[in-house]
């Protein structure tokens, strides 16, 4: 995959940061654009550092968003991709499109989140342990991934800025990160 163009991150606060607070579109066109678009998102994420990145927070509507937490889990670490446990690091980046939490454990945990719109804070946040989640590939093949630890985390987060919620929003607690 050839690499995309770093965008512009938009940030609360921003005159343009009203894309935030609205729900995503959903996506029904794959093919070039949208392929596109996903290697923008990916360049994007890695030009800042972050573990996980959704089409709003470069201005964009659709539900569409990209993780990749390789870095921050253990190598061996897996989750289950089409029914099959597969390595984390092995499936990263993830690109979904139109990304829904079917299922989620009855536990939840609170734990630090940061988000690449929100700079220099950060916050509790109690998020489902686990999750099954539906989602759509750049070629619009729909998939299943089962995970927990990080990836959870993450996923859920990112499927929150598809939905038009910040963090902030849900966080126990919002400090100033140190
Ligand atoms: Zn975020």
């Amino acid at each position: 995959m050839d690499t995309g163009k770093v965008s512009r991150i938009v940030k609360i606060g921003d005159p343009d940061a009203d894309i935030l607070y609205k729900e995503g579109r959903e996506v029904t066109e794959f093919g070039k654009s949208i392929i596109d678009f996903a290697k923008d998102l990916i360049a994007t994420m890695r030009a800042a550092r972050g573990i996980g990145i959704a089409a709003q927070q470069v201005g964009r509507s659709e539900r569409a968003l990209v993780i990749d937490v390789s870095k921050g889990v253990d190598k061996s670490t897996t989750c289950k991709s089409d029914n099959k446990i597969v390595r984390i690091r092995n499936i990263s980046p993830i690109i979904m499109f139109n990304a829904k939490v079917e299922n989620h454990s009855k536990e939840t945990r609170v734990g630090i989140e940061g988000c690449l719109s929100v700079p220099g804070q950060e916050g509790e946040v109690e998020r489902y342990i686990s999750v099954e989640i539906s989602y759509q590939d750049e070629n619009g093949k729909s998939h299943r991934l089962a995970c927990n630890g990080l990836l959870s985390i993450c996923s859920q987060h990112e499927i929150d800025h598809n939905n038009g919620i910040v963090y902030t929003k849900k966080a126990i607690k919002v400090s100033r990160k140190v």
